[in-house]
């Protein structure tokens, strides 16, 4: 009699599949793609190891394997991924958030706390809408405005606004950096901006430099070509009292903060949970 497909046995194989071919985190990918599939939470697949799955769950998972094999981000293949607490839906046009980013959200929410019940801020280069939506979910009274060059990842994020319930606070822009916003001031400035330098790319995990958006992570030769510009230009967008508050790469933080000293009053640097600098915040 032939073996069944358990619960069990196909984690166990699709383990080994993934080691071979040098996947980072076998294990997890396989309980993540699978639960996703069943349509359970991760812990339900270890109450039910002896179950067999149904032939459609099979060739849905071999699909889904297939896909990883091929490179394509987790998040990518489920469609979600989770964000300070919160489910956002990614496709391939939005960058996959990090964990690193949640820096600079909490950073902002503590800040923009002390500038009154509703404070005014805008998210340059929103993306899926990780940053702005999660801080509109954290201070329930507050407003936004985003912008992204793609439209694509605009129509992600609007998606992500509605399932998060912050639709009503937030106004979506398709344009570059801070040109569709003339005119309007904020408390604070946010922005993730592509900054892995042009020389940096190469190096890259194939998951990151094959499947994610090119425009999402490129910033030029050193990196630093749109901070130069969001620090030049972010002063006429902000109120006396307001900050810009940038993640950056590795190395970049004290850069940053130079390029931010001549239009601000003053500037903080912040770490990531591994200790390196990842958050600069330039006050007007
Ligand atoms: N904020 C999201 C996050 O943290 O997960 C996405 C950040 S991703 C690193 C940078 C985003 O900037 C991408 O969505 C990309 O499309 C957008 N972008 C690139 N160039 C831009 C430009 N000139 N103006 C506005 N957005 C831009
Ligand atoms: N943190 C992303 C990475 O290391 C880069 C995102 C960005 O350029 N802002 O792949």
């Amino acid at each position: 009699m032939q073996e069944l497909w358990t619960i069990g046995r196909i984690l166990k194989w699709t383990e080994q599949y993934f080691k071979q071919k040098n996947i980072e985190s076998p294990r997890l990918d396989a309980e993540v793609l699978l639960s996703h599939i069943l349509g359970r939470e991760r812990i339900y697949l270890y109450v039910h190891f002896d179950e067999p799955l149904e032939p459609t769950e099979l060739a849905r998972y071999r699909e889904a394997i297939k896909q990883r094999v091929q490179r394509v981000p987790v998040a990518y293949i489920i469609g979600e991924k989770e964000f300070m607490g919160l489910t956002f839906r990614v496709t391939a046009d939005t960058l996959v958030p990090r964990p690193d980013t949640e820096i600079l959200v909490q950073a902002a929410v503590e800040r923009l706390r002390a500038h009154g019940e509703a404070p005014r801020f805008a998210d340059i280069g929103t993306g899926s809408g990780a940053i702005c939506l999660s801080v509109l979910h954290f201070l329930p009274k507050a407003q936004a405005d985003t912008v992204d060059i793609s439209p694509a990842a605009r129509a992600v994020a609007e998606e992500n606004a509605a399932a998060l319930e912050v639709a009503d606070r937030v106004t979506f822009h398709t344009g570059d950096l801070l040109a569709p916003l003339a005119g309007q001031c904020y408390d604070a400035i946010l922005s993730n901006p592509p900054y892995i330098p042009d020389g940096d790319i190469a190096a890259l995990a194939p998951e990151v430099r094959l499947k994610e958006p090119r425009t999402a992570l490129a910033g030029g030769k050193d990196g630093l070509d749109f901070y130069r510009r969001l620090t030049a230009d972010a002063p006429a967008n902000l109120k006396d009292g307001g900050f810009l508050a940038v993640e950056v790469g590795i190395h970049q933080a004290a850069p940053v903060a130079a390029l931010a000293v001549p239009a601000f009053s003053r500037t903080e640097i912040l770490k990531d949970y591994a200790g390196i600098e990842r958050v600069v915040i330039a006050w007007k």
